[in-house]
């Protein structure tokens, strides 16, 4: 599905009220009564029936005739333009360029903006969490200045969208009853959620010295973060020493554990490799666990497995040395023993903590285990019921993959590609990973046939 800015301009302001009008009824309306929609825009009938015709043109809203009352529901572009309004009022987006990506549960976009919701100019987060309330001392701190971004009127930046409703939630509802009284809005519940979780887990990883995009802002469904300036690990033909970047991976992998996380889906494709320096940038967060995780060992394993065999396929690299999940649990203890509470850790040139800026300061002491990102960030505004309502849900369309069709959303959505049709693909022995993989597509697949375009 294709995003349309230029909606951003032609939208009246009545339009506007009564698609928010939309967007609050569907919190418990499947499809909302026209007669409700007046009533929580407060613009009267013909007025409403004008504004939600012209709405429905841009297929931001999408009419349903339904056996009990006729009515409207919110559509993904509506969603979408609503995301894009309130980054538009803070100008965390203030232009929208290039789809760059289709993805198995998403879409991709290069935006520019020039503002942040996460770090403004005086440094300090405006966001009331447990993570950005401790920025106060990030004044003069040089990494989080946004000086450079305005110079060229604003900085490049990714726009990832998460459409999780492409599944049928009918079959989900039927399982389970973990989405509750939010049925009616699950692919919006569903995709904001993930959004919220990579949102969350992009913050702390980033202010924690992990090399992850730098995170912008959130609304909705979607995400802006900055856009690396690389490429997917996957485009990567020759390595003069593979042990080099592989070495790199595996102590990104541990270094992730020692904050108290397992990525969850670290491969080729969420690694990207920075253009100029070639090191290795994390990407795509929603499936992140917690090392508490009951799977923990098993989601570890397969990451680090995931590595080696691209290492092993790519560059005929093999190297006996790799993290096992246990090795890594008991280091990180003992580890965390010895630093104590951090007051005297060096850095790795010998400095002292006490010497160091804020950001190299919080990266040390997450390096010593002293950090918990699962922790924090369950503390923050993604708690741990909402990321197990997000993994029931994630597990259940991985179980079916394809099976039926979404009666909530039948928004177009762009044609499945084949993501992935090299090599790779081919030779794919059936561990986890390659199933994760090709579940994830037959997923999209299994969408194809009710694919009508709203534009
Ligand atoms: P999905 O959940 O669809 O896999 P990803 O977050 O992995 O979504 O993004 C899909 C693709 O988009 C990536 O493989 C990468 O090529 C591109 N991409 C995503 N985020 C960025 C970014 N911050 N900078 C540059 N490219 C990105
Ligand atoms: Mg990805």
């Amino acid at each position: 599905m294709k995003l349309d800015a230029t909606d951003l301009r032609y939208v009246t302001s009545d339009e506007f009220r009564v698609l928010s009008s939309v967007e609050q009824g569907s919190r418990n309306h499947e499809v909302i009564p026209t007669v409700l929609i007046a009533q929580i825009s407060r613009i009267t009938g013909g007025q409403v029936n004008k504004c939600l015709g012209a709405l429905a043109k841009r297929g931001l809203v999408a009419r349903v005739q339904n056996t009990k009352y006729d009515g409207y529901r919110l559509t993904y572009g509506g969603l979408d333009f609503l995301a894009l309004k309130t980054y538009s009022k803070r100008s965390t987006v203030t232009s929208v360029g290039q789809q760059v990506g289709v993805g198995k549960e998403g879409d991709i976009y290069i935006v520019k903006g020039t503002g942040s919701n996460v770090y403004n100019d005086k440094g300090k987060g405006r966001e009331e969490d447990g993570i950005d309330g401790e920025e106060a001392d990030e004044e003069h701190d040089s990494e989080y200045d946004d000086s450079e971004d305005e110079e060229i009127g604003g900085s490049m930046r990714i726009l990832k969208i998460h459409r999780l409703g492409r599944i049928s939630f009918r079959n989900i509802k039927s399982k389970r009853d973990y989405l509750g009284k939010r049925k009616s809005a699950s692919w919006m519940y569903m995709s904001r959620l993930a959004a919220m979780k990579e949102y969350a887990f992009m913050k702390a990883l980033y202010h924690y010295g992990i090399p992850v995009p730098k995170p912008y802002d959130q609304a909705r469904h979607t995400i802006v973060m900055s856009l690396v300036d690389g490429f997917p690990m996957r485009q990567l033909s020759v390595l003069e020493d593979p042990s080099i970047l592989y070495s790199k991976l595996m102590d990104l992998i541990v270094r992730m554990a020692y904050v108290g996380l397992i990525h969850g889906d670290f491969n080729e494709f969420n690694v990207m490799i920075g253009e100029a320096d070639e090191e290795p940038v994390v990407i795509d967060f929603p499936q992140m666990v917690s090392i508490r995780h009951e799977n923990a060992e098993s989601y570890f394993s397969r990451d680090v497995e995931c590595i080696r065999r691209f290492f092993r396929r790519r560059f005929r690299f093999e190297s006996e040395e790799f993290p096992t999940f246990q090795e890594t649990m008991h280091d990180l203890k003992q580890m965390q023993e010895e630093a104590g509470n951090g007051e005297n850790l060096v850095n790795e040139e010998g400095v002292h903590i006490d010497n160091l800026s804020p950001r190299q300061k919080r990266s040390l002491l997450a390096r010593h285990g002293l950090i918990r990102i699962d922790e924090l960030v369950e503390a923050s505004g993604f708690g741990r019921q909402l990321q197990e309502e997000l993994e029931a849900y994630m597990m259940d369309v991985a179980e079916e993959p394809g099976e039926g069709e979404n009666d909530v959303s039948s928004e177009g959505e762009s044609e499945s590609e084949e993501e992935e049709s090299d090599e790779e693909e081919e030779e794919s022995d059936d561990d986890q990973v390659d199933e994760v993989a090709t579940q994830a597509k037959n997923l999209k697949l299994g969408n194809d046939d009710q694919d009508d375009e709203d534009e």
